[in-house]
């Protein structure tokens, strides 16, 4: 979209631009990028659509608000960080991203994004699936019996829901027992082999959370809050989150 090299000359204070001074090192200014560019090279984002985190936190510093609101840019971001680890100036990339997601009216932000945080707000499992807790119940027990019936070296193998007092709380991203139940048989077995005192939850349990992507702040707060009573209200001392 903006291939182009941006123009230096035609500066205008935008609302942006206070965010990327609070995105700099205590003292910074802009000065301190170096525009050296690795945060450009290490970004999996970059090229989409012309996509350069450098050019994103350049344009903010020069007031385009307009066109980076209008831009598909800020929802191809992953929010992986990578930026800010390679940044010799830990510059915070991410963050403006993520201040500019939430300019956009919610009901104008990415259909598939919103309808993920939309479904996981509907019940305390947090699917953004709409996984029930029966089906959640129903899956990890068959699973798990169909491993004990049919794998040698297996045929103890629990993976435990609700269970009290446990040291370790695991959740799982509900695509799994919706779409590739199997794919959970691996950690349970690496977690009977260590002989891991562990628990799902039939509550709180979907490992996801679109609305933290969606820059949604109110429903991505109370995803965490959901998650993280299900965890005290069975006394689990490690909440181990596998997103
Ligand atoms: S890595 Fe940091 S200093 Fe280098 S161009 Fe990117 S934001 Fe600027
Ligand atoms: S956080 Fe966003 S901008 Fe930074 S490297 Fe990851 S995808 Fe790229």
């Amino acid at each position: 979209m903006y291939d182009e090299a941006i123009k230096i000359g035609w500066k205008k204070k935008g609302r942006f631009m206070d965010t990327v001074k609070t995105l700099l090192p205590e003292g910074g200014n802009l000065d301190m990028c170096l525009t050296c560019g690795a945060c450009t090279s290490g970004c999996p984002a970059t090229g989409l659509e012309g996509l350069d985190p450098r050019k994103v936190l350049r344009m903010a510093a020069l007031g385009m608000d307009e066109e980076l609101l209008a831009s598909n840019w800020p929802w191809m971001c992953t929010m992986c960080q990578r930026c800010i680890y390679v940044c010799p100036m830990k510059i915070d990339i991410p963050q403006l991203v993520f201040n500019l997601r939430s300019c956009r009216p919610r009901d104008q932000r990415p259909k598939g994004i919103l309808g993920s945080c939309d479904m996981a707000l509907r019940s305390d499992t947090c699917s953004a699936m709409g996984a029930s807790e029966e089906d959640w119940r129903f899956v990890v027990e068959d699973v798990a019996e169909e491993v004990r019936q049919t794998q040698a070296g297996f045929e103890n193998l629990q993976a435990p829901m609700d269970k009290e007092g446990a040291y370790f709380y695991l959740n799982q991203n509900s695509r799994e027992p919706v779409t590739e139940p199997d794919e959970m048989i691996p950690l349970w077995k690496i977690l009977n082999t260590v002989e891991a005192d562990w628990t799902y939850g039939s509550k709180g349990w979907a490992a996801e959370n679109y609305c933290l992507f969606l820059a949604d702040n109110e429903s991505w707060e109370h995803i965490i809050r959901v998650k993280a009573k299900a965890v005290d209200d069975l006394g689990c001392k490690v909440w181990l989150n596998t997103e």
